[in-house]
């Protein structure tokens, strides 16, 4: 399988991208856990990533190109793949495309979730992450008194820096602008599958599913 999935911040990639690893056994390539991991060690790509990512910006074509050719070269990806946040601009896809292509292989299918805004904006602005197990929940379906502690493990919960609401919207203008457009690009090919994200996260797997 290699996949690709698309949506805006907050469709629900992530947690879906986790699920549909686990059940396959696809290695799953978030670039955006890849930035933040760089950024929490401060590494070189880390600090050339930090501002753009705080702004809610992209950070550019070249350095995430560098991330995803690395990636791929590691022994445990191989040939299946399951993308989430990458592509993001047009300009990715294309680099993308022409670097699977010197490999041999393609996308296979690429999934877009959608969900309307006012969703999208609610979901990023209740969004809590466990610092112990990495587990993503929402304010709204915790137990009141135990707001900080993650469901799953206990551990304690966070909120990402830009998923303050002044990121929030400019990260989802970026989107309408910059990532948005890759639907039709993918549609051109003939391997774009729509489906609805909004429901319980079961719910939409199963849709997931039936699309794989
Ligand atoms: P995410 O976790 O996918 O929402 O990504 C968090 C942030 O990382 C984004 O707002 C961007 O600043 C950066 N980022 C992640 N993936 C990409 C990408 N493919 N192209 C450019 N920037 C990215």
């Amino acid at each position: 399988m290699r996949i690709v999935l698309l949506g805006a911040p907050g469709a629900g990639k992530g947690t879906q991208a986790k699920k549909i690893s686990a059940k396959f056994g696809i290695p799953h390539i978030s670039t955006g856990d890849i930035l933040r991991n760089e950024l929490k060690n401060s590494t070189g790509l880390g600090n050339k990533a930090s501002e753009y990512m705080q702004a809610g910006k992209l950070v550019p074509d070249e350095l995430i190109i560098e991330i995803i050719k690395h990636r791929l070269a590691e022994g445990n990806t191989g040939n299946p793949f399951l993308m989430d946040g990458f592509p993001r601009t047009l300009n990715q896809a294309i680099m993308f495309d022409n670097m699977l292509a010197s490999m041999g292989i393609s996308v296979e299918k690429v999934i877009n979730i959608f969900v309307d805004k006012a969703e999208l904006v609610k979901r990023l602005m209740g969004r809590r992450i466990c610092h112990s197990c990495a587990g993503v929940c929402h304010i709204d379906l915790l137990q009141k008194g135990s707001e900080n502690r993650c469901p799953i493990c206990g551990g304690e919960l966070y909120t990402r820096k830009d998923d303050a609401i002044k990121v929030i919207k400019e990260r989802l203008r970026v989107y309408e602008n910059q990532t948005k457009p890759l639907t039709d690009y993918y549609a051109k090919k003939g391997i774009l599958y729509n489906i609805d994200g909004s429901g319980t996260e079961n719910e939409i797997t199963e849709r997931l599913l039936q699309v794989l």
